[in-house]
């Protein structure tokens, strides 16, 4: 592809690009005025659950019509799909990025699946995330009760081999909230950024601290997944509204306070994305 991709931008630029996971029109809304506030693109992802959920083709309309409405880049995004055809299913819709999870396959086979579906990606204009290594937790209809490291020789061979735009790690960071405090192996993250060719991807970003979030990307993470602090932060605000007005509780008004939650929430993660410190160079 001649077409700078979004990864690739925010390499040259040395910040990363938020992701979060949204399931409704309300999450895209307050994320996308996040972004907006500091005039960043955003990437909205959608789980496979959430694609059906949501409709393939009103995801991606939905992301274009953020995009429109806030006057940044807004990219429609498939986390975690395990499952090809809808993977070229969403590809197809016009999904900007698809993300294939062979993470729990054997290598050669991870490898191999990662390259023709890339292939057939590209083909269409679409970018394709891969992964290496066993992110813990769950995440979609992805679940793993226990991680293991990404190798930087085998990232930098899957990498080349594979055609990936962007590479999805396993460096200490889990899906879901963290029981413990999250331990980022930064030696392995600058080993795996100087051995690989692709764009490197942080995914579960909950809790994760912010300084260490902000050093991951300095040192070369171009994407941050975000879904579980988001989707706690809806549930958090519903409960609130309900208490304060038990009674005369209004729809729009209620959208509007939880619209303003989610964007604060999606606020707090973009202040550590390096966004800014760019404008700054
Ligand atoms: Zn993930």
């Amino acid at each position: 592809m001649t077409k700078q991709t979004y990864f690739e931008a925010a390499r040259v630029e040395n910040y990363a690009v938020g992701a979060f996971n949204v399931n409704t029109y309300d999450e895209m809304m307050g994320v996308s005025d996040a972004a907006a506030k500091i005039g960043a693109p955003v990437v909205l992802m959608a789980s496979m659950s959430s694609a059906r959920f949501i409709g393939l083709n009103d995801f991606v309309m939905l992301a274009k019509s953020m995009s429109r409405r806030f006057s940044i880049p807004v990219y429609a995004h498939l986390d975690h799909c395990t499952h090809q055809e809808l993977l070229l299913e969403c590809a197809r819709a016009g999904f900007d990025s698809v993300m294939f999870d062979g993470s729990h396959l054997p290598y050669e086979e991870n490898l191999s699946a990662t390259k023709k579906l890339a292939e057939q990606c590209h083909d269409m204009g679409v970018l394709l995330e891969g992964e290496l290594g066993v992110i813990a937790g769950e995440e979609g209809a992805v679940r793993s009760s226990f991680s293991s490291f990404t190798d930087a020789r085998m990232a930098s061979h899957f990498a080349r081999e594979s055609g990936v735009d962007a590479l999805a790690v396993s460096i200490g960071n889990a899906h879901g909230f963290y029981k413990g405090k999250a331990q980022l192996q930064f030696d392995l993250l600058d080993d795996i950024v100087a051995n690989c060719d692709a764009p490197i991807v942080l995914h579960g970003g909950t809790g994760i601290p912010g300084e260490d979030i902000l050093r991951a990307v300095k040192a070369g993470v171009v994407k941050v997944n975000v879904g579980t602090e988001l989707r706690a932060a809806y549930l958090k605000s519903l409960r609130e509204y309900a208490a304060l007005h038990p009674q005369d509780g209004d729809v729009r008004d209620f959208t509007k306070f939880l619209r303003e939650q989610l964007s604060e929430t999606a606020s707090r993660y973009l202040e550590w994305f390096n966004f800014k410190g760019r404008l700054d160079n």
